[in-house]
């Protein structure tokens, strides 16, 4: 059931948890599984466009970054998905003190009948005093099919065989149905809408002072529900609609998203033959499901567990810039001592993650990360922004140890860790290499070739 739909929307999560930022390349990528998606499960171009350009206008929004941009996303796709869907939950309001009557109308072979058993059974279990009442009078073998399917169920199911007139039918029965609080009632189908379906269908709501009036649809229809949840609800006063088969086909997402353009809202889907085979639709849910995980928290649970809230935005601005300063770099090197050690910030080094880092490199190094922060304070603006001045000039290298209190070497060291940090970053260390958050083999080699053991604060 929209197997197809639900794995765009996995991977798409996946994406966007594994980021370490969310760029423009990785939301288009995003987008466009989701489409192909959403255009194989029948989806409307014209809504599936729309869609795309709502999930991309919020994840290109500069205002939010970091994490919250990446929960921006999660949630937009999740609300716009849900939207599309139908938005909000829409059930049958029955009050179990009053008699509740909801008649099932559609079109031939749609479901009506094994609906209208599905449909009892599935309120018989909830409380109700369920009565099924046979209306489809000009085929014998309907109900026949209804009274079978009220026996296996042990649902009361009302029938005759001898009347084919279904006004006539229901006024005999009524004073039988008395007893119950919620009559599930068959009807005729056509192959279209036409007159006389319409006269038939206006006629019985009439007689009946029905509670609801519900248009089965078969899921494999797909876009076409739309036109036809409009028809039967100008000529035939319907005010619900529930979507059959969507068990087997791959359109259903036509279907259900051509409801809400119809503003019929789906009540309940039908998954299966069987008389369980039935359940209360719910957008934001079903879509929750799709994912295979819980609910919209459990998503956001997922993307916020990737990476650490607070250096986020930092490493969205030091990488997608391509730029690291040697301010940057204090950042960091603040960031590191409140954290206490360097294996905690290692975790939060694209891609280093999960790698194994050298012992040497990991070990609390205090008095250095303090010394370090005195030589970038005495930097010059111009020489934060662009260390490799230290470099070229001894004079700029001796002011800054002098300045310190550090020594050249000190100083020198600071310039390679510096370095080695900003070559991490140029090195293709970017949102492909680093799905998941993880460094794979090819890449731990190249690092460990390019800085072997050279590696040492
Ligand atoms: P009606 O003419 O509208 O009364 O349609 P029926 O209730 O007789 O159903 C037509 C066919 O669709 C039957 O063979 C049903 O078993 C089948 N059917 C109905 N609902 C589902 C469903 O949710 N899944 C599957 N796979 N088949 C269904
Ligand atoms: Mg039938």
């Amino acid at each position: 059931m929209l197997d197809n739909l639900g794995s765009a929307i996995k991977k798409g999560i996946d994406k966007i948890a594994g980021a370490v930022f969310v760029d423009k390349k990785t939301v288009e990528s995003i987008v466009k599984e989701l489409q192909r998606a959403l255009i194989e499960a029948d989806v409307n171009v014209q809504l599936v466009f729309e869609i795309s350009e709502k999930i991309k206008k919020a994840a290109l929004d500069e205002k939010v970054k970091g994490v919250e941009k990446k929960e921006q996303i999660v949630k937009i796709m999740h609300d716009e998905l849900t939207e599309l869907l139908g938005g909000k939950k829409q059930e049958y309001k029955l009050d179990k003190k009053k008699q509740n009557k909801i008649m099932l109308v559609g079109l031939y072979g749609s479901g009506k009948t094994t609906t209208t058993a599905k449909l009892a059974h599935y309120y018989e279990k909830r409380g109700f005093k369920t009565a099924i009442v046979g209306l489809d009078v000009h085929r014998p073998a309907a109900r026949e099919q209804l009274e079978q399917l009220g026996k296996q169920n042990k649902i009361p199911v009302f029938i005759d065989q001898n009347e084919n007139d279904p006004i006539k039918t229901w006024k005999s029965f009524e004073k039988q149905l008395k007893d119950y609080n919620l009559i599930i009632i068959d009807t005729a189908g056509r192959h279209d809408l036409d007159k006389e379906l319409v006269k038939e269908i206006s006629d019985l709501t009439k007689e009946v002072s029905l509670t609801y009036s519900t248009l089965i649809m078969p899921a494999d229809i797909g876009q076409i529900a739309k036109k036809q949840a409009e028809e039967f609800k100008k000529s035939a006063k319907v005010n619900s609609v529930i979507i059959t088969r969507m068990d087997s086909t791959a359109k259903g997402g036509g279907a259900l998203t051509a409801c809400k353009e119809a503003e019929a809202g789906v009540f309940f889907i039908t998954t299966g033959e069987k008389v369980n085979d039935i359940e209360q639709f719910n957008p934001s849910s079903f879509i929750s499901r799709l994912t295979g995980m819980g609910d919209l928290e459990a998503l956001l649970e997922k993307v916020n567990s990737a990476i650490d809230k607070q250096t986020a935005g930092k490493l969205k601005q030091r990488l997608e810039k391509g730029i690291f300063t040697m301010d940057d770099f204090y950042q960091q090197l603040e960031s590191m001592q409140s954290m206490g050690s360097l294996s905690k910030i290692a975790g939060l080094i694209p891609g280093l993650g999960k790698a194994k880092l050298p012992d040497n490199l990991l070990g609390t190094q205090e008095d250095k990360m303090k010394k370090w922060k005195f030589a970038i304070q005495s930097m010059t603006r111009e020489e934060k922004q662009n260390p490799e001045l230290i470099e070229k000039q001894t004079s700029r290298l001796q002011r800054i140890a002098k300045g310190s209190g550090t020594t050249s070497s000190d100083i020198r060291a600071l310039l390679k860790q510096y370095k080695l940090i900003k070559d991490f970053g140029k090195m293709g260390l970017d949102e492909s290499s680093l799905q998941g958050g993880k460094l794979d083999q090819k890449m731990m080699q190249k690092l460990a070739k390019k800085f072997g053991k050279k590696i040492r604060l």
